[in-house]
């Protein structure tokens, strides 16, 4: 029997597609090289959007109870060394804090959901039980996928099996290549990837460590940044990350112990649990898919961790790549969404790497300002930490800040999005701009009820009606009847909102993107071609 979509690859990235296809109702399979999630802690910040695709997967409270407090904030931290200065302090909300916050402004300016603080060792178990817990996915770790040949019908799936290096072959209607930045898939296909590979040589020490004393000696804070490295705070108790610059002098490997006495300042006492070399990219893959087979995540985009748009970016391609295949397997959408996959999404992938590597030539800009006046005595030093903490200040931290990337992607040139004539589409980087252009992720509020207007959406199409004088709803209703498209109307009477949604009709997709708005639908056939367009039926509106 085929499977609907074999996805090759169980990180991050591989269980959200999978999450994502099950609670669409499709039946697909994980393969994972491993025997075990990761015990490399990679990822230390999902953001507000992931936590808001995973909301509707239903795993916060799962995800929250392995992350770092709630009453924890995010500081960033530069210092010359434990045993010498604090320099500058970028303060960020706590997890309370910043739902507070997002119940302080019911403006759409605000994403539902806080982000998180927790490493990908422990993310990774998290979303592991939730699709060893799902009936419709079949999990196999310690599966390779080795090869794959496809034809028009489907994909035939070359796999190996690690324990006793078994060979099987298995036929699969879609294949999600989820298989991290080396892909097979992605090799496979003979996808190129074009940016700049090798940006530099870095090397990471994880290790346990109850010096608190030293390393909270200015309070809690998330990252702790100098010159010689970057130190992640990963549970706030006793387990840190340090990545440094591969060290010139080293011969073979670095002493990790070494490096950790040179950031820190003075000796701590330490376990190491992982230590290796690694190298950031900024690459984008040249295309997303081919035929039947698409890459999403690390397989897809690769990028220096600043900003921490790896995964990030990896589980929106996750959640969009699902809702396609999905709408695909059900019938009611066509090959169309195969194509405005790769359009949306690399698209995001370009402009997220860019961004990644802008934030990084920060920390750059930042390192040049350390000198030895910096651990000077008296008035010399105390001058010089002013001077370039100010400057610091200046600065800015725009990789922790820049909620244009995270929250205000728009997909306002996509295939599958019904233009606007003269619609301004906002491309800020730094702030959100919230708007319902076609293409944007919909304005998050709380509606009048007390509800978010998320949680009131369906899981696939639906239609929110501010003000509907010409029957527009029923238009719709009936098009998506005739059409087999799961569809809702949400008739909102809160006048207010309009200021935010701009449009009393809006149709927004299973991602929560807005596909098409107006303030009326000239007749049935009109209704028919926005869900002809959105679902990637060959039919212009
Ligand atoms: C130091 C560091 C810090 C980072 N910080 C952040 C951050 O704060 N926020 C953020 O969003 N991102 C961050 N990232 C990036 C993030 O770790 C990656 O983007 C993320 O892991 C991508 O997830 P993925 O599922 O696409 O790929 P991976 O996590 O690489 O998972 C791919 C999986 O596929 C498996 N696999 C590979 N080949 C095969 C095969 N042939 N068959 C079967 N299985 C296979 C692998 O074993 C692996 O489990 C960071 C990365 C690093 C290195």
């Amino acid at each position: 029997m085929n499977i609907p979509v074999l996805i090759a690859g169980g990180g991050p990235v591989g269980m959200s597609t999978a999450l994502e296809l099950a609670r669409r109702g499709i039946r697909c399979m994980v393969v994972e090289r491993n025997e075990t999630t990761t015990r490399h802690p990679k990822m230390d910040i999902t953001n507000a959007r992931s936590m808001e695709l995973f909301r509707r997967m239903g795993i916060v409270p799962q995800l929250r109870a392995a992350a770092v407090a709630p009453d924890h904030p995010f500081d960033v931290s530069w210092i010359t060394t434990f045993a010498g200065h604090e320099l500058q302090r970028f303060r960020y909300a706590t997890v309370d804090q910043a739902y507070a916050r997002i119940q302080a402004h019911n403006d759409g300016s605000q994403p539902l959901e806080a982000p998180m603080r927790v490493s990908q060792v422990e993310i990774e178990p998290v979303l592991k039980r939730a699709i060893d817990e799902a009936p419709l996915i079949d999990v196999r770790f310690g599966v390779q996928m080795v090869d794959l040949v496809q034809d028009p019908q489907g994909v035939t799936v070359t796999l190996r099996h690690r324990a006793d290096d078994r060979v099987e072959t298995l036929r699969c209607e879609f294949l999600v290549g989820c298989d991290g930045g080396g892909s097979q898939v992605r090799r496979c296909l003979e996808i190129g990837l074009s940016g700049q590979e090798n940006v530099m040589q870095r090397f990471m020490t994880h290790f346990k460590s109850d010096a608190r004393e030293v390393l909270q000696r200015w309070g809690f804070a998330w990252h702790y940044q100098s010159v010689h490295g970057t130190l992640i705070a990963q549970n706030d108790k006793d387990t840190w990350t340090l990545h440094t610059r591969f060290p010139e002098s080293a011969h073979g490997s670095p002493d990790p112990s070494a490096l950790i006495r040179r950031f820190t300042g003075v000796d701590i006492p330490h376990q190491v649990l992982v230590a290796n070399a690694w190298v950031p990219h900024l690459v984008v893959a040249d295309r997303y898919r081919q035929g039947r087979v698409l890459i999403a995540g690390d397989a897809a985009h690769q990028y220096i961790p600043t900003g921490g748009y790896g995964m990030n970016t990896g589980i929106g391609d996750a959640c969009d790549v699902a809702w396609k295949l999905a709408a695909i397997l059900h019938g009611f959408g066509a090959e169309g969404l195969l194509q405005a996959y790769e359009a949306e999404r690399r698209t995001v992938g370009l402009r997220n790497c860019e961004g990644s590597g802008r934030h990084n030539q920060v920390r750059v800009q930042i390192g040049k300002l350390y000198d030895e006046r910096l651990e000077a005595p008296g008035a010399e030093g105390e001058n010089a930490r002013a001077e370039v903490g100010e400057q610091i200040r200046q600065i800015g931290n725009a990789e922790n800040e820049s909620f244009g990337i995270e929250l205000g992607y728009i997909y306002a040139d996509s295939p599958i999005v019904v233009p606007e004539a003269g619609a301004v589409v906002p491309t800020e980087t730094l702030a959100y701009v919230p708007t319902s252009v076609p293409g944007a992720r919909l304005p998050s509020v709380y509606l009048a009820n007390g509800a978010a207007l998320y949680d009131c959406l369906s899981d696939w199409f639906t239609l929110l009606v501010f003000n509907d004088a010409e029957g527009a709803a029923e238009r719709f209703e009936e098009a998506a009847r005739s059409r087999g498209v799961p569809f809702k109307v949400l008739r909102i009477d809160q006048p207010e909102l309009l200021k935010i949604y701009d449009a009393p009709l809006i149709l927004v997709r299973p991602d929560q993107h807005v596909a098409w708005r107006g303030r009326s639908i000239q007749d049935l056939a009109a209704a028919h071609r926005v869900f002809a367009r959105a679902l990637g039926w060959p039919t212009h509106v």
